[in-house]
């Protein structure tokens, strides 16, 4: 049952040939089997689990069948979850039970969803590779020996859904945290317009960045996630109206003579990627070109100053979202000599390194010596890219770039800070711009390890990017189920 696709054991669950129990029992064993070689859960939630899977099959035995009714599904441990401990990967909110349900994971009850449980990530999502997790980093389910990192920050949900412990997940990516940990396991994870789905009851990191998105093994799988997610939600004031919906197979945008310009970035060309990452590209751009796509070079200027803009805004936003883990209001207190020895204290003992190091970067670009020369010129920057990517798009409908320079390295691969940051250089434009991105496998590299590409939309064409995703994910044809765990 769990080599089924999302689309497949719907149809299942609605013939009738399986139950939502009998599915939640398979990936709870699984849980069982793999969760702590994984680590993709923080927390699991197996008797809830059942029990939303017994309400399920109660509902569709009385024709009362919700539109994801039975599917079992990993959060990320980001989304407040009502009576579930929600961590965001930090000492900070280790014990952090909330009183309240995000509107992203309301949305998955409202879709009659079983949940398993919390999946880890990088403490409040800062990070590429899920190591500055406090409950330390997942690991790729590809080549488990080689303890290979499913990447970051949407790390546990990627390890969980490729290695068959979860069927579906929802990620947030604020730099490239859906895509990036998407490519490298073989998935796909999409991060749609910002403003598309609700960031109400998320963990804030860079409020203007965040965005909430499905990571799934197929595209159509991530049409069905998408179609509960987006929507607006008037307790989130950047939150858009919109009218998304797919309720069903994704459409083919190529083919019987339909005409689609396709963008290649030429700055991207300067940029140094593996020979497999080259060689797939080339196959999948010359695929869509015998599909009827028509390749067009365009220009985004700035995009290679993208990065330093991102680790200017990123961090001066989480330096005034993250005030808030003081040890009065939430989460962790160590009692000081005075408050503000309280609130020293605190935060020493309750962020890790990483979100320390943005946290000081963040309140340095916003200081008054430096607002002018840093954040001002980071936000302008922003804007160029911007409006680059909107010329961009009278050129083209579509973007197709690669997700990642090169496979999955090693989770002890001993990077500086620095090293980090660079990775993001392929994903992080698309949060600036606020424009759709989806991440999708485009082949395995000579070592057998999952590249992806990411197809790149203008604000609210999310359904055009999963279209041609889907070509992509065709023409890649891939195995996505890594070997060593999915017993084949
Ligand atoms: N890797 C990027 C960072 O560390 C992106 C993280 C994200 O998208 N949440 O900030």
């Amino acid at each position: 049952m769990i080599n089924l696709t999302l689309t497949e054991s719907l149809q299942k669950l609605n013939s009738g040939e399986i139950s939502a129990v009998e599915l939640t029992r398979a990936y709870l064993n699984r849980i069982e089997k793999y969760g702590a070689d994984l680590n993709c859960y923080i927390t699991t939630t197996p008797e809830r689990a059942l029990a939303d899977a017994a309400a399920s099959d109660a509902r569709r035995a009385a024709g009362d069948a919700k539109f994801l009714d039975g599917a079992p599904i990993a959060m990320k441990d980001l989304f407040a979850t009502r009576g579930i401990r929600t961590t965001a990967a930090s000492r900070m909110l280790e014990n952090f039970v909330p009183e309240y349900e995000s509107t992203i994971s309301q949305k998955f009850i409202d879709a009659g969803t079983v949940l398993l449980g919390k999946s880890n990530l990088d403490e409040f999502a800062m990070g590429t590779f899920s190591k500055t997790s406090y409950f330390g980093a997942p690991i790729s389910p590809w080549q488990m020996e080689r303890r290979l990192t499913a990447g970051g920050s949407s790390g546990g949900s990627t390890s969980a859904v490729a290695g068959g412990l979860a069927i579906a997940a929802t990620g947030t990516d604020t730099g490239g945290s859906i895509r990036f940990p998407a490519a490298i396991t073989g998935l796909v994870g999409m991060k749609p317009t910002y403003g598309l789905c609700s960031r109400w009851g998320c963990v804030a990191f860079a409020s203007s960045l965040d965005t909430p998105g499905p990571i799934t093994r197929t595209v159509d799988d991530a049409g069905l996630l998408l179609n509960i997610m987006a929507g607006h939600d008037s307790k989130e004031s950047t939150s858009c109206e919109n009218n998304f919906s797919c309720t069903g197979p994704v459409q083919p945008i190529l083919g019987d003579g339909k005409k689609l310009r396709v963008g290649v970035i030429q700055e991207f060309a300067n940029v140094e990627i593996s020979d497999d990452m080259k060689t797939l590209f080339e196959k999948r751009i010359s695929d869509l070109k015998s599909m009827g796509a028509e390749i067009v070079e365009v220009s985004i200027p700035n995009i290679l100053d993208a990065l330093a803009a991102y680790y200017i805004i990123a961090p001066a936003e989480a330096s005034s979202n993250l005030s808030r883990y003081d040890g009065m209001r939430y989460g962790l207190r160590v009692e000081g000599n005075d408050i503000y020895d309280t609130f020293r204290k605190t935060r020493a003992a309750g962020f890790g390194d990483e979100v320390q190091r943005r946290l000081i970067v963040g309140t340095a670009v916003l200081s008054s010596e430096s607002y002018d020369v840093y954040f001002m010129q980071a936000a302008r920057v922003r804007r160029m890219i911007a409006d680059s990517f909107d010329a961009a798009f009278k050129q083209c409908d579509l973007i197709v770039c690669p997700s990642s320079a090169g496979t999955a390295m090693p989770l002890d691969s001993g990077l500086t800070p620095l090293e980090f940051y660079a990775l993001d250089l392929f994903t992080v434009a698309m949060n600036l711009a606020g424009i759709p991105a989806c991440s999708v496998p485009c082949g395995l590299a000579q070592n057998g390890l999952p590249l992806g590409l990411q197809v790149v939309g203008r604000r609210f064409d999310d359904m055009r990017v999963l279209q041609l995703a889907k070509h992509i994910e065709t023409a890649a044809n891939i195995d996505n189920r890594p070997t060593t765990i999915m017993g084949k």
